[in-house]
């Protein structure tokens, strides 16, 4: 009776790979439906161009007039295209993208003169109605109108009819509303720290540029599958469900080859990908069954962080023509992998170094130690910020819960480098002996490119890893904006490596010391400073977290307590100092992020109750019933004898009422538990108690239907089951 499951894995297993038209060539058509510089350059006026071009670089205004060219250029661009709409494409703080479209076809008020329009004032700036966004209370003390404005250093792109314009979004009063704004105030104070700095190596370096390059890793479930299943439909994630007999321990998945119905999918996201100048590369099977990843190219980080926005949005869209639905959730199935969203993160400036690839030169690799020692101590100093800055209820699945990887932050360097950091550790104090210098050049730092050819180590539990010429923030989660970790990171190293920058002249000036002198000097005391944070070892043994909880390292395994860093006096000071985000702004995002962790843990808890309730408890007792006939009729037959004949049905029909009478109870105190918690007005307390009062009934909960499921005819069961949803290719 249990139709929708069996007509999904029917649907299922019917289905053929979608035909698809593929462009080899993939040179020809990338960046094709982006206003870039080549269509720039078609269909601007040469100060108009100009104008963008210095926005871009130098993030100088645009005035009224040449906004008014710009958009018509744009406008005769996305015409061309056939598109018929515009809209301000943002990243207000739901967690996804917004876009209201609105057509360039205007009127007259009588109706008359059918025009296309799109002036500079409709490009540079929109209203859309605020107030049904997140604003964690400045919409409520200040005003209640946002608008959005256009933010240049993002080109515009054409998804189906429609031109986007990516925008920043931002209150009356000039609070950040998304997670652009302050992401871009940070990339532009680390620009300015880190050219800085690169100034005691080169003096033609103008700009440095952070850049990204995320990896990002998601579940296929065919689309009839999931949409017969109401938790995943819900939540993103299944919350019931036996585990498979075979999950992913035969490591057969991973790098495997690509199954047909996925690579089609694959193919043809790519090649939208290409079109929205998505620079995407590398495609393979993951761990777990049915788990993909997809990497790109890196790039600077405000468009690496546009273009995954746009990326998780444009695959669920491919994967509806291909009847599949992704998964972005952190930790879709109990029991095999979770998903992670790996940030590898550099610096490179407008001469084209890599400021954290080692290279030939003693010189340039000093450049590359300042920096490199200079993210370790951010790192150290600031650990907790980071950890809070991908705190989530999803990715709470993953850390602090056995998987890749821990709660803890630390940073893991490698054993040669190590090597490097010990031998700086003991250079003099004060200035260095000419001997001495050399022996550091020759020795130590000359000697570092050869170094890294040899460093073939690659932890991978540690949450933060230098892999070579980057590093490699792996905590963030397959489903989270990066902005919020990429604001987090380029922050905290952007104030530190001001803060080196005062030191050095400080010792050059007060010290008379010679510039090499005072890097080595302060370098040294970093190195002596940062050590808690630096580990080799198995990030998930017990032993790392006892030894981490010695050095003084945070351990939060929950988004509540995670969080309450983000609030601090001295996350607030930072931010304020630097001026990414005022303390409005800051205490905002840590209210709307505690509220949209009570919600997620509030919903999860909903959809458990009615699905235990609705779909588990009628399947069992239907069942139990049958056995029941069962049972009578053998007693209809066997007289007395039928209790030992019926034995077996007599234990399973008592074992089915013990697992009903554990949900219903479990079920009633969690809806009392909820109740508590609503009734908190804190949202502080509120989180908390859905962390700890409501959310460990899942597990309990859980297990009663899980033990069901394998109990009850499997003809009965509704739900469909891990084997089906993870082996279904
Ligand atoms: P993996 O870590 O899976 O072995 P790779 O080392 O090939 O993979 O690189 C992973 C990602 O790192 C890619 O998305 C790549 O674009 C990115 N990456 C490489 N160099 C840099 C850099 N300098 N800055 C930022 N990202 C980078
Ligand atoms: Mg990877």
């Amino acid at each position: 009776m249990s139709t929708i499951r069996f007509q999904a894995l029917r649907e299922a297993s019917n289905r053929k790979a979608v035909h698809f038209e593929e462009t080899n060539r993939k040179s020809s058509i990338f960046g094709t439906n982006v206003f870039n510089e080549k269509a720039m350059k078609q269909y601007l006026t040469s100060d108009a161009f100009k104008a963008v071009q210095g926005a871009i670089e130098h993030g100088t205004k645009i005035d009224r007039k040449l906004a008014d060219y710009i958009a018509m250029g744009m406008k005769e661009w996305a015409l061309s295209k056939g598109v018929t709409h515009y809209t301000h494409w943002f990243q207000p703080l739901t967690g996804t993208t917004a876009e209201k479209h609105d057509a360039f076809f205007e009127t007259s008020y009588d109706g008359g003169d059918p025009v296309e329009k799109f002036g500079g004032a409709q490009l540079v700036q929109q209203e859309p109605d605020a107030s049904s966004f997140p604003n964690g209370g400045i919409r409520n003390t200040f005003e209640a109108r946002g608008y959005t404005a256009w933010d240049p250093t993002s080109p515009a792109f054409i998804y189906g009819t429609t031109l986007c314009i990516p925008t920043v979004f931002i209150s009356y009063t000039g609070e950040a509303l998304d997670n652009k704004i302050p992401l871009l105030r940070a990339l532009a104070v680390m620009d300015e720290a880190a050219t800085e700095v690169c100034r005691y190596f080169d003096k033609n370096v103008k700009k440095v540029t952070a850049t990204l390059g995320w990896e990002q890793e998601y579940f296929l479930v065919d689309k009839a599958l999931a949409h017969s299943r109401p938790d995943l439909m819900m939540t993103g994630r299944t919350l019931l469900g036996h585990t498979s007999a075979k999950g992913q321990q035969l490591d057969d998945h991973y790098f495997g080859s690509i199954p047909t119905r996925a690579l089609t999918y694959m193919r043809d996201l790519e090649q939208e990908c290409m079109l929205l100048g998505i620079p995407v590369k590398t495609r393979h099977n993951e761990v777990a069954p049915n788990q993909f990843e997809l990497a790109p190219i890196f790039e600077e980080t405000n468009l690496a962080v546009d273009h995954n926005c746009l990326l998780m949005d444009i695959m669920q869209k491919v994967a509806e023509r291909h009847d599949f639905k992704v998964l972005l959730h952190e930790k879709p199935f109990k029991g095999v992998n979770g998903s992670g969203k790996h940030n590898n993160w550099s610096l490179a400036t407008d001469t084209g170094v890599n400021l954290l690839s080692p290279s030939k030169t003693p010189m340039s690799n000093l450049q590359f130690l300042t920096f490199f020692i200079n993210t370790i101590k951010a790192v150290n100093d600031y650990e907790e910020l980071l950890r809070a800055s991908i705190a989530t209820a999803s990715n709470d699945h993953r850390l602090g819960a056995n998987e890749a990887p821990p709660a803890i932050i630390s940073v893991f360097i490698g054993e040669q480098l190590t090597k490097v950091l010990a031998e700086l550790e003991s250079v003099t104090t004060g200035k260095l002996s000419p001997e001495e210098k050399t022996d550091l050049k020759l020795n130590v730092v000359g000697k570092i490119p050869e170094v890294i050819l040899d460093n073939t180590d690659r932890n991978r539990t540690s949450p933060f890893a230098f892999t070579g010429n980057k590093f490699e923030f792996r905590a963030v989660g397959s489903s989270a904006n990066c902005s919020n970790a990429m604001t987090t990171l380029n922050t905290i190293v952007a104030k530190q490596l001001r803060d080196f920058k005062v030191e050095v002249d400080a010792l050059i000036d007060s010290k008379a010391m010679k510039k090499d002198d005072a890097i080595f000097n302060v370098l040294r005391e970093y190195i002596k400073v940062s050590k808690d944070i630096l580990f080799e070892g198995d990030g998930y043994s017990d032993a790392w977290e006892k030894e981490a909880k010695k050095r003084g390292l945070s351990n939060y395994k929950t988004t509540p307590e995670a969080l309450k860093a983000r609030a601090s006096k001295r996350a607030l000071d930072l931010f304020s100092e630097l001026g990414i985000m005022n303390h409005v702004e800051v205490e905002a995002r840590y209210e709307i992020e505690l509220e949209e962790y009570t919600k997620k843990i509030q919903i999860e808890s909903r959809v458990l109750g009615d699905i235990s309730k609705n779909h588990v408890i009628p399947t069992a007792i239907r069942y139990q019933n049958t056995l029941i006939e069962n049972v009578k009729g053998l007693k209809d037959i066997f007289g007395n004898e039928f209790e030992s004949i019926a034995k077996e049905q007599i234990g399973l029909i008592k074992e089915i009422s013990t697992h009903i009478e554990g949900i219903n109870a479990k079920v009633e105190e969690m809806r009392n538990e909820r109740k508590n918690a609503n009734a908190l007005n804190n949202a502080q307390k509120t989180a908390e108690a859905y962390c700890n009062k409501v959310k460990p009934y899942f597990e309990i909960i859980r297990n009663h239907c899980d033990k069901l499921e394998l109990l009850v005819d499997n003809e009965l069961w509704t739900l469909t089951k891990y084997r089906e949803l993870l082996f279904t290719k």
